[in-house]
């Protein structure tokens, strides 16, 4: 086992910011009111989660009334759809490359997908060919977090006011949100969904974001908190350190965003140049997110692949993970049509705010190295 660590799994989860850290402190000791309440210390709670509202309405470019909390991106993904689906029940479709709490909600819900190309992008010619009057919602991603492609979701949102003007737009932005300049690229989308883990905030929170006459229902019916939409008590420390990682995420994006490009373009270019027949998936890295790099390596499979990283300190991944922690085939590559047989080395490396040059040398050292290892070529 290697002391040196890289940890190269950002698009997974990335550490909490010490913003983030220091603004949950305090609710997770002596400040502790339920925002339901009436009293002072509830008061103080409420005006908490009243200001990390106005934080995720800022990086997201909505009215803070118009943000909902929930328990993460799968729990805002799945309000979306089944939310939507429930208060006016028709056609579904979302891209074939969403993540699984998309899929799954919209195959719960009868509805289809829409393939896309070589790239991972959406066909908007057949987005178009497969709405109808009565479809009810559309969900295409802002990006990608197997190959971190970009999708064109101002595009998707006019094909479909166009041509079937009923219809609710939704935009998982989980993986955009600490790369991209959300209020721009989400003028005309009905519904938002955002995670606090993937912006440095702590795991278990997120937000769904519901713009005015968006017609849903609610999942979980109780005590009626956000706007009857999501009943249950906040999490005030989570919802806290949302908003301060999203703060900090805010105040420097555009200057970690060169960083963490130019940290990944070093990180592609030598594993690329080390291993021969690596292939890069997706589309040229200026249409990814900037901490995006997917591969393909010859004559190895992942699951070995990761093994032997894991023994050299990196931390990698090849499809998402599941609950299982187990590589499962990748939806994404299939829907981009990457052959079965190099999808079968596929290499996930994501790169996040707190990554080091150190970190992407020893990289640089494990990779080649492993991947060698594993085609039987001597050191
Ligand atoms: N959507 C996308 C694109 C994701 O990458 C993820 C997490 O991997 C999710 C949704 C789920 O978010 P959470 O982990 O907060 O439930």
């Amino acid at each position: 086992m290697s002391d040196q660590l890289a940890y190269l799994d950002h698009a997974a989860t990335t550490p909490l910011r010490p913003e983030a850290r220091a603004a949950m402190l305090p609710w997770l000791g002596e400040r502790f009111g339920n925002p339901s309440g009436a009293h002072r210390v509830a008061r103080a709670a409420r005006q908490a989660v009243d200001e990390a509202r106005d934080a995720v309405a800022e990086v997201v470019g909505c009215r803070p009334g118009e943000v909902v909390f929930t328990g993460g991106g799968t729990e805002a993904d799945n309000l979306a759809v089944r939310g939507v689906h429930a208060a006016r029940p028709g056609p579904v479709l979302c891209s074939a490359v969403e993540h699984e709490a998309v899929l799954r909600p919209v195959a719960e819900v009868g509805g289809s997908t829409v393939p896309v190309d070589a790239r991972g992008v959406i066909d908007l010619e057949a987005l178009e060919a497969r709405l109808t009057a009565d479809t009810t919602l559309v969900s295409v991603m802002v990006a990608n977090n197997e190959v971190g492609t970009v999708q064109p979701v101002g595009a998707v949102a006019e094909v479909v006011h166009r041509r079937a003007p009923t219809a609710s737009v939704h935009a998982d932005a989980v993986q955009a949100t600490s790369w991209l300049p959300l209020p721009d690229l989400l003028a005309g989308i009905d519904l938002v969904s955002v995670s606090s883990h993937k912006v440095g905030g702590p795991q278990g929170v997120g937000a769904l974001v519901v713009r005015g006459g968006t017609p849903i229902r609610a999942l979980a019916l109780g005590g009626g908190q956000e706007r009857e939409l999501r009943s249950g008590t906040h999490d005030v420390a989570g919802i806290v350190g949302f908003a301060a990682a999203l703060r900090a995420t805010l105040a420097a994006q555009d200057r970690t965003a060169a960083r963490v490009r130019a940290l990944r373009d070093r990180l592609a270019d030598g594993l690329l140049d080390a291993v021969p027949g690596a292939v890069e998936t997706g589309p040229g890295r200026d249409e990814r997110l900037p901490g995006a790099l997917h591969v393909c390596l010859p004559g190895v499979e992942s699951e070995a692949l990761l093994f032997l990283l894991d023994e050299a300190g990196v931390c990698a991944s090849a499809a998402s993970a599941c609950a299982s922690g187990a590589q499962q085939a990748s939806h994404v590559l299939a829907a981009m049509g990457v052959p079965a047989d190099r999808a079968r080395g596929a290499l996930r490396l994501t790169v996040g705010w707190s990554t080091t040059d150190a970190e992407v040398d020893h990289a640089l050292a494990a990779v080649p190295a492993a991947v060698a290892r594993l085609q039987g070529v001597p050191a």
